[in-house]
């Protein structure tokens, strides 16, 4: 092998605009996990919030997700970084100690997926006009800084809102109300940091046969899905940011292949399989629905076979994700 073919690689040049791209995203996260710490914080200590069984825990993984956002992000962030004084750092520091000491490990959800978690609880999983106004009155109340001029939406501003959530539902004969499952789409950004949340999901957080499915299509060379009996139903909405109303949307070409959604759109989109909110609620279902789960049974042990080795791959994925985040 010649070496002298061979040509240093050269230095892409960080232009001005990056630079000044890399100073808004690096400053939107700050100051948009501190919004957000600080509606949490208000909330947690309103009539809302008050009352519901175990709240601190919510608080405390809400804290752990967006401390370790700031610390995968590409301009570091400390969890110091996310507190508009040391007085409310101080307290929060007592009274959730395992946010402030375990951030540099992967948490299981992002931070709108826990939000939605809790207003669920709140409101109850009947009623998704009831949970969409509960985060939407979050959300005004964080008051982010306008759009930016030219964009159609928050682009290039971390604002730790999930751009999705969808909701599903097992209508089996005979019950009137079936329990509506809920989920939100990834609300962290940057490849590193879904990549390391898909990963982390697929082997702590999600039902294996949503983990196989996600990790069939990132890490075999032909993707396969898996498919829900028919009585199994899902709804996708956005947030139509001019109206400020959650909108009905299509699945997209990834949740049509991942799950043999009826009726997805068909042109590919940027988003990594997993990203998407459905993958969450329809998780929730079938660890929840026993009547789905013996419906899907007949794949289970191709899944089985099949989900160990794509575990492994995630797992080393996973590892050398973490592997290129600086420790101090
Ligand atoms: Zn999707």
């Amino acid at each position: 092998m010649s070496s002298s073919r061979q040509v240093p690689p050269t230095k892409r040049k960080t232009t001005a605009t990056c630079l000044k791209r890399r100073k808004i995203n690096e400053e939107s996260l700050k100051s948009s996990g501190t919004a957000f710490i600080g509606q949490v914080i208000k909330f947690w200590k309103s009539p809302l919030w008050v009352g519901v069984d175990r709240i601190e825990d919510y608080v405390e993984k809400l804290l752990h997700s967006i401390f370790f956002l700031g610390h995968i992000h590409e301009d570091r962030l400390l969890p110091n970084a996310f507190f508009e004084s040391q007085a409310v750092k101080d307290e929060l520091q007592t009274k959730f100690k395992m946010a402030f000491h375990n951030y540099m490990s992967p948490p299981c959800q992002t931070p709108f997926s826990i939000l939605l978690t809790l207003a669920v609880r709140i409101c109850g999983h009947e009623d998704e006009d009831k949970i969409q106004e509960n985060l939407l009155s979050f959300l005004e109340a964080l008051q982010l800084p306008p759009k930016i001029k030219g964009e159609s939406n928050y682009t290039n501003y971390y604002t730790l809102e999930a751009t999705v959530i969808a909701l599903c539902y097992n209508e089996t004969p005979g019950a009137l109300r079936p329990v509506k499952y809920y989920g939100a789409s990834l609300s962290c950004r940057g490849e590193r940091a879904k990549k390391i949340m898909i990963n982390q999901s697929c082997l702590n957080v999600w039902h294996d046969y949503v983990s196989y499915a996600v990790l069939s299509f990132r890490h075999d060379d032909q993707g396969n899905g898996i498919s829900f009996p028919g009585t199994v139903k899902c709804r996708a909405f956005y947030r139509n940011h001019q109206t400020n109303c959650y909108e009905d949307r299509r699945p997209c070409k990834n949740c049509g292949d991942l799950f043999s959604l009826p009726n997805p759109e068909t042109d590919k989109n940027d988003f990594p399989y997993g990203n998407c909110a459905e993958t969450e609620c329809l998780s929730n279902l079938i660890f929840k629905d026993e009547d789905v789960q013996s419906k899907m049974i007949e794949r289970i042990d191709y899944i089985g076979e099949n989900l160990k080795g794509l575990r492994e791959k995630a797992k080393k994925a996973l590892e050398q994700s973490m592997a290129t985040v600086p420790e101090s």
